[in-house]
């Protein structure tokens, strides 16, 4: 038995953007706040938009951080509450959407920003456009938010219904400016997130289809758009790939690659999906010998089997440069049992097939 519930209507394709007024128009918004990254107000992408939407647009927010802040939600807020406004579209990587949701609630009921990490009941927010430029977090498709809390150094996920967006408008074109290190390392988190839901107890056999699609989709085309940026038909499959993956992960949770990556994250600074990425080929070999339904899965992306996808996952770090080993991140051998203790504490390594203890897990990191 499973449910799958996904709210979120998407609008997909090259150049789809250029429909957002007629999209907000539809859905009756005459009054905006736009989120966005700095990167696509200096690209023109902003630009752009404003006049579609024309007058509709009541305040541009940028400045968000790439870990977004309390600070960054409560400058949207405060936005939202000065205009008036119907919805907020939110335009960039992952920060900038992940900032606009967890505003869109706050705002929505009443939430002080001061409560916002300890409130666990997103039931209502403003109606949220999401309109990604990078391939990787899937914001625009999944229920949750990362928020950073700088005075006490917490980094903590908002997840609720109403964190889902009302619309995704994913279009491929946007992510031709994505920077080589961006595309490499948010990229590499499609597959964390694909590969984690295979690996996730709560799976299903929609979550596994997507999932398997959206692996090979990166598999096939992450390379190409690393190594030609403007390859738009690697970038369009990498966005489909990233959405897939999201889609499948809004309903799985992420698992042990996700679960080890928060304190290589807060602790070290390795970049979200390079730190997921450290660990995933030894989290899919794992939950491959805890479940056999794996090796298929592996097959199924195109690979001989569990072992062969986590050799070619490596070997596609390596070609982006990406960290394979502890040389390679910086990190001295010693750290291993504190890498590992302190994998054991997230929730979604509960998700983990593979229930590994501390010991095992100390095993499996000696291999790096
Ligand atoms: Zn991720």
């Amino acid at each position: 038995m499973f449910t799958f519930h996904h709210p979120v209507e998407i609008r997909f394709g090259e150049g789809v953007i250029s429909q957002i007024n007629e999209i907000v128009k539809e859905q009756g918004y005459t009054r905006v706040v736009i989120v966005s990254a700095n990167s696509q107000i200096e690209n023109g992408v902003i630009e752009f938009i404003r006049t579609q939407l024309g007058e509709s647009v009541k305040e541009i927010v940028s400045d968000i951080e790439a870990n977004p802040t309390l600070e960054n939600v409560a400058a949207i807020v405060e936005a939202m509450d000065a205009h008036n406004v119907h919805a907020v579209v939110a335009v960039g990587g992952g920060s900038a959407m992940d900032a606009a949701k967890a505003a869109a609630a706050a705002y929505m009921q009443g939430i002080e920003i001061e409560d916002l990490l300890g409130h666990d009941d997103f039931t209502r927010a403003l109606p949220i456009i999401a309109v990604p430029s990078t391939s990787g977090s899937a914001s625009e498709v999944t229920a949750s938010s990362i928020i950073s809390d700088k005075r006490h150094e917490l980094k903590i996920p908002l997840i609720g219904p109403a964190l889902y967006p009302k619309t995704a408008i994913v279009d491929p074109e946007l992510t031709l400016t994505c920077p080589q290190s961006v595309t490499a390392i948010s990229g590499i988190d499609i597959l964390c997130h694909a590969l984690d839901c295979l690996g996730s107890v709560k799976n299903n056999p929609i979550s596994d289809a997507l999932a398997i699609r959206a692996s090979k989709l990166a598999f096939e085309n992450l390379l190409t758009a690393y190594q030609e940026p403007s390859n738009r038909q690697a970038r369009k499959n990498l966005s489909l790939a990233s959405m897939t993956a999201g889609m499948a992960f809004s309903q799985t949770g992420t698992s042990g690659s996700h679960a080890m990556s928060y304190y290589l994250t807060s602790h070290y600074d390795v970049p979200h999906g390079e730190a997921c990425a450290f660990s995933m080929d030894a989290w899919y070999a794992a939950n491959a010998k805890a479940n056999p339904a794996l090796e298929q899965h592996a097959r199924d992306i195109g690979f001989d089997d569990a072992e062969a996808l986590s050799k070619a996952f490596n070997k596609l770090k390596s070609e982006m440069g990406l960290a394979v080993t502890f040389d390679d991140l910086g990190i001295s051998r010693e750290d291993i049992p504190k890498i590992a203790e302190e994998s054991l504490r997230p929730a979604n390594m509960k998700n983990n097939i593979a229930q590994l203890s501390r010991d095992e897990i100390i095993e499996m990191l000696e291999g790096k």
